[in-house]
């Protein structure tokens, strides 16, 4: 089995890559999603980085000249004006069925990773699944998706990574419906929405282009799966912050199985979810183990807002497959919700921001 490349930089967010896996352990380490969502999510940087659109304009004028001045008018460059509108841009396909059909790497790299964690996909799962990296690979060439952009590396780090725990979170009880905060690209929440499956689900990410794609894909996935099953599932994707969600009143309390990767520490994930997750149900956040015992200290960390937010001693479930399918150290903590959620969490993020952890 190939062992995994260095897992830095896998998702792209609205702030260019962010460091996934590699900073796992410890997102407080440099600065979390979660925690500058609330300055940054207003503002969408745009998707080309600014210095590859100027090296374009120049390529395109052929001119390695990539500056305006003030005297743009005698810039050899053209004006602005004349350059193409990237709105006129073709439109994203919004239908997998129209795209190039997936190369072999991709099936025989999840069927040999899910052989090893003992985990079936039914017909229809594997047609959404195959719809759902259809149009993942098509959108991230337009849309910075995802940093992972070979379909061997989307099979191991997006689709096995989500699905080799299906049996652990089977084993924490029901799972008919199921939230996934942050979901990026759509990982974990599509593929274990199709695989576990559940009845009912949410695709929540903060940042407007992401939750577009998450609604695209909902809707293909949906239907792969209406050709078979008797009553699809219902998925919505949202975009809002996970700390707007948690103060609805229709949200709160309400989902049985609320997921989270590369979105935070522990103690983020459990106070953005918590308040989200229905009495007995549980947050669960996709976390790796490097073995320095950082992971330890974030459980501990987060044990005083779990406990506040109604929740339960975090526990981590080892996924015995991790290893043998080039995840080493990949694993899972969960947090039952016990009590109800005080309306005072989710705090506000600035007030999160000045204190992570509760005092
Ligand atoms: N879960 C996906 C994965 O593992 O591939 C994406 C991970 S990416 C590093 C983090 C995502 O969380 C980004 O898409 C970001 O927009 C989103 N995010 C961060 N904080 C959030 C919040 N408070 N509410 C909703 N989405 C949030």
């Amino acid at each position: 089995m190939a062992t995994l490349p260095a897992l830095h930089h896998w998702c792209a967010s609205g702030d260019g890559a962010q460091s996934e896996y590699g900073n796992l352990a410890g997102f407080g380490d440099r600065g979390d999603p979660i925690g500058q969502t609330g300055r940054r999510g207003k503002t969408e940087r745009p998707v080309v980085p600014e210095t590859s659109r100027r090296r374009e304009r120049g390529q395109r004028n052929g001119s390695g000249s990539f500056g305006h001045g003030r005297n743009s008018d005698r810039s050899p460059l053209p004006r602005r004006s004349s350059l193409p509108d990237p709105s006129n841009r073709a439109p994203l396909p919004e239908s997998a069925t129209e795209l190039p059909p997936l190369p072999a790497i991709f099936w025989q790299t999840v069927d040999a990773g899910l052989h090893e964690a003992d985990v079936t996909l039914a017909p229809e799962a594997r047609l959404a699944i195959d719809r759902h990296v259809r149009l993942l690979l098509a959108w991230n060439t337009v849309i910075n998706l995802t940093a992972l952009r070979t379909p061997e590396q989307i099979a191991r780090n997006h689709v096995l990574d989500s699905l080799i725990c299906v049996d652990a979170l089977r084993d924490l009880g029901s799972a008919s419906s199921l939230l996934d905060i942050g979901s990026g690209a759509g990982f974990p929440g599509l593929p274990l929405v199709v695989t576990l499956p559940a009845a009912r689900a949410a695709l929540v990410d903060s940042i407007g282009k992401k939750a577009r794609f998450l609604g695209v894909a909902a809707a293909q996935v949906v239907e792969a799966l209406a050709i078979d099953a008797l009553e699809p599932p219902n998925i919505t994707a949202l975009a809002e912050r996970a700390e707007d969600l948690g103060q609805q009143p229709n949200q709160r309390a309400s989902w049985d199985l609320v997921t989270a990767r590369a979105v935070g520490t522990v103690a983020e994930v459990a106070e953005l979810g918590l308040p989200l997750t229905s009495r007995g149900g549980h947050v669960v956040c996709w976390k790796l183990d490097s073995g320095d015992g950082g992971l330890q200290r974030e459980i501990a960390a987060a044990r005083r807002i779990c406990q506040a937010a109604g929740g339960g001693e975090p526990r981590m479930l080892i996924l015995a497959a991790a290893e043998r399918v080039g995840l080493p150290g990949h694993c899972l903590i969960a947090i039952e919700k016990r009590r109800e959620t005080p309306d005072r969490y989710p705090r506000p993020a600035a007030e999160r921001r000045r204190a992570p952890l509760l005092s």
